[in-house]
């Protein structure tokens, strides 16, 4: 079959697995933004707010508070799982008990049909470059001037061709691009993908690297290696890095010390601390998982004024939540 290819040769029909798309958002990059989020991650941070992005495939959620089961008795999805993955639960608070082992390799969905109350949802979509396009057409009327699109996840790079593909689409339409990102990909990957991007937000969540893959999966000297690359390179972009800041892992100020003084070595300004906060709770049930965080509270707004305050004092123009200037 013959491939439907943009003017500028651009694999129109390329079809990229997308979790949430979010319009009008404000603090993802500069002005008003449409916010797309790709499913797949190589990071397992353990705080994580977006679990359902986490792997690249079609993962069924179960949202307990949809499900009518305790209240009026329905049981529509059980015989048509074939999988025998669905049964009625013990537990108090929970109507039905799932085997999310047989649910990772079911292939038909078919509880997602069965649910009149969309309580079994698929959590992502397929869409093609030239849908997500159309997207962006109907949105960037709402943009302000400086406004555009930001890929975030998961991590967006790791649909690197998709990505690529919707980069050099968007740099032809003129429209801003922005990136969340953690830097954990080859360079050949990150720095290709960085050439279509006008502004990226790269994760640097500990300089321990021993640390760092404790509690992400993975260590951290790619991660450095692409940001001093990215940095030292002749990219025209602007790169803020920045982290969640979490309780009894990254939040000492010798961990702020140590990222200040190699974003000085590379050359970077500027970096963004996030509070943590426990919103993703709710998902982590909903995919079947345990949620590590479900005890911690949310990061006291003196803390974070405290390690701004380390940053600041190093020479490091150091951003609390969604105060970044664009
Ligand atoms: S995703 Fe598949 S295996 Fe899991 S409950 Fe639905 S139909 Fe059954
Ligand atoms: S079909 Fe939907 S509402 Fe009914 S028991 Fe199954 S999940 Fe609950």
């Amino acid at each position: 079959m013959a491939r439907s290819l943009s003017p500028i040769g651009v694999q129109q029909d390329l079809s990229g697995r997308i979790f949430d798309i979010q319009s009008y958002s404000v603090h993802d990059g500069p002005g008003c933004r449409t916010l797309v989020f790709l499913s797949g991650c190589p990071l397992r941070c353990e705080w994580c707010a977006n679990p359902e992005g986490l792997e690249n495939r079609v993962r069924t959620l179960f949202r307990v508070m949809k499900c009518i089961n305790r209240t009026q008795g329905c049981t529509r999805c059980i015989p048509k799982c074939p999988h025998q993955a669905i049964s009625i639960s013990d537990e108090k608070e929970i109507p039905l008990a799932i085997d999310w082992e047989k649910c990772r390799h079911c292939e038909s969905h078919e509880c997602v049909d069965a649910c009149l109350q969309e309580a079994f949802v698929p959590a992502s979509r397929d869409m093609k470059v030239s849908e997500l396009m159309k997207i962006f057409d109907r949105d960037r009327h709402y943009w302000s001037g400086k406004g555009g699109a930001t890929f975030s996840g998961g991590d967006p790079m790791y649909q690197k061709d998709f990505l690529q593909a919707v980069l050099k689409e968007c740099r032809n339409a003129y429209i801003h691009t922005a990136i969340e990102t953690s830097g954990f990909f080859p360079q050949e990957t990150y720095l290709a993908t960085m050439k279509y991007v006008d502004f990226a937000f790269n994760d640097l969540k500990h300089m321990d690297s021993d640390k760092h893959k404790e509690k992400t999966g993975v260590p951290n000297g790619l991660i450095l290696a692409n940001i001093a690359a990215l940095a030292q390179s002749d990219w025209p972009g602007r790169l803020v890095l920045r982290s969640p800041v979490i309780e009894g892992f990254n939040d000492s100020k010798e961990n702020m010390a140590a990222i200040a003084e190699f974003m000085h070595s590379v050359g970077l300004t500027e970096f963004n601390l996030l509070p943590f906060h426990r919103l993703g709770d709710s998902k982590w049930k909903s995919c079947g998982m345990v949620y590590p965080y479900s005890m911690y509270e949310a990061t006291p707004p003196e803390k974070l004024e405290d390690l701004q305050k380390v940053l600041l004092d190093l020479g490091i123009k150091a951003y609390v939540g969604s105060d970044t200037p664009f």
